[in-house]
């Protein structure tokens, strides 16, 4: 992802709109990236503060440290979709493996009994 292309979805990231695909590039480029994090940083952090007055909230916060943890929140997320995603194939192997050897079984080829 170029630096154009990452500070063209800034504005989606802070709203939340980033499909998972292309938060996980963004979220990539912009921990590599020292300028687009500063960008991101600035957005992110006038987002905050007008969101802040808005809501009048009582509890004090610290906007440079509420960008790590919304880029921590994100990146957990998306691990944990790629976890799910991986429990799927790997129980979808699992379901294939069972069909197969209940086929050997049903042709006589192989008996599922011998296994216990
Ligand atoms: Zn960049």
């Amino acid at each position: 992802m170029t630096c154009k292309e990452a500070q063209s979805m800034v504005r989606e990231y802070i709203a939340g709109e980033l499909p998972p695909k292309e938060l996980e590039r963004f979220i990539e480029h912009v921990r590599g990236c020292g300028n687009c994090y500063e960008e991101l940083e600035t957005f992110f952090m006038i987002d905050r503060a007008v969101r802040y007055l808005d809501e009048e909230t009582e509890h004090s916060f610290n906007l440079k440290t509420l960008l790590e943890k919304d880029l921590k929140e994100k990146e957990h997320a998306l691990a944990r979709k790629r976890r799910s995603k991986w429990a799927i194939i790997c129980l979808a192997v699992l379901v294939i493996v069972l069909m197969c050897l209940l086929l050997l079984d049903a042709f006589g080829i192989f008996q599922i009994s011998r296994l216990f």
